[in-house]
C-alpha cells in the first residue's frame, strides 16, 4: 500500500515564481511507494499542475454558491481539479477560532460534494489521561452525521498541537497507542467495516531523520509535513523514507 506524504505550505512561499519552483522540485521526486499531495495556499492552485502530484485546498467553505465574501467553495475546488482539502488544521483552529461544529460542517459539505477531506486532530497537551477524552470528543464532534458510504474520502490527520513546528515529534510509541485509540474511536462512529477503510496519517515536526520510524508504526498511512516541505531537499528526503 502506498504512503500518503502531504505537504503543507501554510502560508507559503511568498512569491508565484517561488510557489512554482518549489512545486517543480517536488514534481522531480521519483517515488514508487508514496503519493504525494500538496496543500498551497488558495491562490496557487490553478498555477501549479503535475502529473504525479495531487493537489489538497488547505480549507474549504461549507456552502456551494451565494453571498459569502472571501470564502472557497467545494464545488470551485472540484472545477478546478483540486480533489482533496484539509479541514480543521489546528493553527485555523487556533488563530481563526474554528470550532468542531464549523468544522463539522466543512467535513460534510466537502465530502456530499465528492472531495476527499483530509481532517486534522489532536491535543493540545498530552500530560495526565485527559487528552484522550478531548481528543475523542473532538473526533465525534467533528464527524458527527458523516454519511457511513462517503467515510472511504476520509482521511485523519493526527497532529498533536504541542508537537507541530516545535520540533518535538511524538514517541512512536505514544503514536502506536493513539493510532489504536483513533481507531477505536472510528469504530465506535462507523463501526468495524467502514472504519478501517479510514487512514490515519501522522503530523507534527516531521523530518527526514524521523519520518522512517512515524512510517513504519503500524496503523499509520502516511504523514503530514509542514515546514519540512518548504525545504525541497528534506521533502524529496521524506519521501525517499517510503521507498527504503
Ligand atoms: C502542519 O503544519 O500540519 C505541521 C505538521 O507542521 P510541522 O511539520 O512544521 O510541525
Amino acid at each position: 500500500m502506498r504512503k500518503i506524504i502531504i505537504g503543507n505550505w501554510k502560508m507559503n512561499p511568498k512569491t508565484t515564481e517561488e510557489a512554482k519552483k518549489l512545486f517543480r522540485k517536488a514534481s522531480e521526486i521519483k517515488t514508487k511507494k508514496s503519493e504525494i499531495i500538496i496543500a498551497p495556499p488558495f491562490i496557487y492552485l490553478p498555477l501549479l499542475k503535475s502529473r504525479k502530484i495531487k493537489l489538497a485546498a488547505q480549507d474549504v467553505f461549507y456552502k456551494q454558491e451565494d453571498a459569502y465574501t472571501g470564502e472557497i467553495s467545494p464545488a470551485m475546488l472540484k472545477s478546478l481539479g483540486v480533489n482533496y482539502a484539509l479541514v480543521g488544521h489546528s493553527e485555523r483552529r487556533m488563530e481563526i477560532g474554528e470550532d468542531d461544529e464549523l468544522i463539522n460542517k466543512k467535513v460534510k459539505a466537502g465530502l456530499k460534494a465528492g472531495l476527499k477531506i483530509i481532517l486534522a486532530v489532536g491535543e493540545k497537551q498530552r500530560d495526565g489521561e485527559e487528552f484522550w477524552k478531548f481528543l475523542k470528543n473532538q473526533i465525534k464532534s467533528d464527524l458527527r452525521g458523516v454519511q457511513k458510504k462517503l467515510a472511504k474520502n476520509l482521511i485523519i490527520a493526527y497532529e498533536p498541537v504541542w508537537a507541530i513546528g516545535t520540533k518535538k515529534p511524538i514517541y512512536p510509541g505514544d503514536l502506536l497507542e493513539t493510532a489504536i485509540f483513533i481507531r477505536r474511536t472510528l469504530l465506535d462512529i462507523f463501526g468495524r467495516k467502514i472504519a478501517l477503510t479510514v487512514k490515519i496519517l501522522y503530523g507534527g515536526s516531521v523530518e527526514p531523520e524521523n519520518a522512517r520510524e512515524f512510517l513504519e508504526t503500524e496503523g499509520i498511512s502516511g504523514l503530514l509535513v509542514g515546514n519540512a516541505s518548504l525545504d525541497a531537499e528534506k521533502f524529496k528526503k521524506i519521501i525517499k523514507e517510503t521507498d527504503k
